[in-house]
């Protein structure tokens, strides 16, 4: 930035043929100012006195470069004020001039201090710093026992000090005080005026402006404007003053250095404002809050459900294809599944073992206990198969199978059941219909329970005996087929699909497998994903539309708080960063509380028995969506602000 450096005999300010507009366009056009030329060097003191509506505030947000003139030129320093930038404004508002105004234009949720403190932290100005030198400030201003008050907890007269201190914080080389004394009593307003003499004798170039020519009989120079006119004015006087002046020389911009402070700062005034609307913000928070939490609960069940499936997989294998006659036809002899099907399926070559199943309720007997249960006839594969050894005794054997013997393995449960009173059940004998068989081996418990069915209540005995001696039933209700190869799965699927078809030629058999059942199960999860994913999407939507209502709304209320910051030297992109760092804090928080509520809510399904799994991942996940939707949502009304022009936005209620 190029840097204006005054010279002794420059005027610091030049103003020519300077005229100011409202209206045109379909509004009726009204000039309020009609070409005001006048010059003011370095260490002048010089009241501007009219009437009220003679265009007075109109010149002096002008001279301040809140507002631009419609015509005429205006230079500062030297340089030609309608050359600069936008940011460059911000600079000269914030580093050569101070505001004070009649209404004080305090932000009202800021403590003194920090009031003071504002066009310091515009210019970049180490933390502590700015601290010692608001307070310094404000002692020498009478106010050191009042730092922390607020404005509301401060008398007209403390709060017209304070934004003079506001405005010496970066130096106050130029004082732009429209009428200071307007809303005080006659002693504050004394002593308002006894303070600009002071900073007037310490070299300060003053700008009064005001309506009463008591006030202005202060100032060394008295301009005088009518109806937008210059009418009078005392002059210049001693030249000679402006070699008193402070040696003019602004200093590069040092924004930059402290960008970190910045964050921190506004996070800080974020948050105070954030405290003030907390129910407001609680609610805008909901939906941020809902999203968050029931995208972490709803992985986690999902996971945990997945994970117990998977156990349970495993438990009942994943090599193992299940074929079953399909219901009706079962029922026709010679249409279900054949032992000559069983030869033709045990003669593809990735099957490694085919164990036909034979299974149906009846009786079984011991001394003169009855008890209805499940038999099942089986191979002597079957202990290996479903991995289900025998606690006691042994579990019989192929040659068992072969020679129709009359063995039976029985479940712990029914052991117990039928004979109570017998410790060791292997060796006793039991009658399943008429037939007796004796008890050789009891299975471990597997201890699955579904309402009165255990699976532990079970007669286990061989194939041949089952078909041939208990049911008179040939052809097995169902066939285990055990593959080598597990990801051989699905072709061998299809081979035995090929074998049974070619020899029913009609699919009057069902098959299963687990791989299958896994891919389905994926499948599920699949869509199950996609509708969470939904969900999120909806729900973030929902609380960014919220955050953005909130936003729009907290820039409307606030527009004056904007308009005092730009006035004070804040640049478009502080403005910026201040509302979009309070729409990334809100959303933050939604974030956090959201994180948390879904663990609560995890926990609490955790102690109902639910499966519950918490992915990090995806608890960082919504989390970054969340603060992401702060950013997004924010910055349309974050922008809204920044594009405030000052004088309209400090002219607002
Ligand atoms: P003073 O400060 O001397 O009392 P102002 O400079 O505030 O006078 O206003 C001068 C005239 O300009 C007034 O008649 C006022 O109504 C008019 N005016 C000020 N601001 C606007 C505006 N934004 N749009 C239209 N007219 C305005
Ligand atoms: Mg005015």
């Amino acid at each position: 930035m190029e840097v204006p450096v005054l010279s002794d005999r420059l005027p610091l300010i030049s103003l020519v043929d300077i005229r100011k507009h409202y209206g045109g366009g379909d509004k009726p056009r009204v000039e309020i100012l009609h070409g005001i030329s006048l010059d003011i060097h370095a260490g002048e003191f010089v009241a501007i006195v009219g009437a009220s509506g003679s265009g007075k505030s109109t010149l002096m947000n002008i001279l301040g470069c809140l507002d631009k003139p419609s015509s005429g030129r205006y230079d500062f320093a030297g340089r030609n004020v309608a050359d600069m930038e936008a940011d460059e404004l911000a600079w000269l508002r914030r580093e050569a001039f101070g505001f004070v105004f009649q209404g004080y234009h305090l932000i009202a949720t800021e403590t003194a201090q920090e009031n003071v403190e504002i066009p310091a932290l515009y210019a970049g100005m180490p933390e502590r710093e700015r601290a010692e030198r608001a307070q310094a400030l404000l002692t020498r201003l009478g106010l050191g026992e009042r730092l922390h008050y607020r404005p509301k907890q401060l008398s007209g007269g403390q709060q017209q000090r304070v934004s003079i201190a506001r405005a010496l914080m970066n130096g106050g080389r130029i004082i732009l005080a429209d009428e200071p004394t307007g809303a005080l009593d006659s002693r504050s307003g004394e002593e308002v005026m006894r303070l600009l003499n002071e900073l007037a004798d310490a070299g300060h170039t003053i700008i009064l402006i005001t309506h009463d020519r008591d006030v202005a009989a202060n100032a060394r120079r008295v301009i005088e404007i009518r109806d937008g006119h210059v009418i009078s004015d005392t002059g210049v006087l001693q030249p000679s003053l402006a070699n008193t002046a402070p040696a003019f020389k602004l200093e590069a911009d040092a924004s930059q250095v402290a960008w970190r402070g910045d964050m921190l700062e506004a996070c800080r005034a974020a948050w105070r404002v954030m405290w003030v609307n907390r129910f407001r913000t609680a609610l805008t928070l909901l939906g941020i809050i809902i999203g968050v939490a029931s995208v972490i609960v709803m992985m986690a069940v999902g996971m945990g459900t997945k994970e117990r499936v998977v156990a349970e997989l495993g438990a009942f294998g994943t090599n193992h294809i299940y074929v079953r006659p399909k219901h009706e036809s079962s029922k026709v002899p010679g249409r279900g599944i054949s032992v000559g099907d069983l030869e033709a399926i045990g003669d593809i070559p990735q099957i490694t073992y085919v164990l036909p199943n034979l299974s149906g309720n009846k009786v079984v007997r011991y001394g003169n206990q009855d008890v209805q249960t499940r038999i099942k006839g089986s191979g002597a594969a079957m202990a290996r198969m479903l991995n289900w050894p025998v606690e006691k005794g042994a579990f019989f054997s192929e040659e068992d199978n072969q020679r129709m013997a009359t063995v039976a393995v029985i479940g712990p449960r029914l052991a117990q059941n039928l004979m109570p009173d017998v410790e060791n059940p292997v060796g006793e004998t039991v009658l399943i219909g008429n037939v007796p068989f004796q008890v050789i081996g009891v299975l471990v418990s597997k201890g699955a329970v579904t309402g009165d069915q255990s699976d532990d209540d079970l007669v286990v005995i061989p194939y041949s005996t089952a078909s041939m001696r208990v049911f008179g039933e040939r052809d097995p209700s169902y066939v285990t087929l055990e593959v080598g190869d597990m990801k051989q799965i699905d072709a061998v699927a299809k081979a035995v699909d090929d074998v049974l078809f070619s020899r029913h030629q009609i699919r009057d058999y069902g098959m299963e497998n687990a791989a299958g059942w896994i891919a389905a199960q994926a499948k599920t999860q699949d869509s199950m994903s996609i509708m969470l994913a939904l969900i999120a999407v909806i729900s973030l939507l929902v609380g960014g539309i919220g955050v953005m209502n909130v936003m729009l709304m907290t820039v409307r209320e606030r527009t004056r708080e904007i308009g005092i910051r730009m006035a004070t030297g804040a640049r478009q992109r502080d403005i910026l960063q201040q509302f979009l760092t309070e729409a990334v804090l809100v959303t933050t928080v939604g974030g956090v509380t959201g994180v948390l509520s879904g663990l609560a809510i995890g926990v609490i399904l955790v102690f109902w028995g639910m499966p519950v799994i918490f992915s990090l991942s995806a608890i960082i996940g919504a989390f970054f969506c969340s603060v992401i939707t702060g950013l997004v949502f924010g910055f349309m009304p974050a922008r809204q602000a920044a594009k405030l022009d000052p004088v309209v936005a400090l002219a607002s209620e």
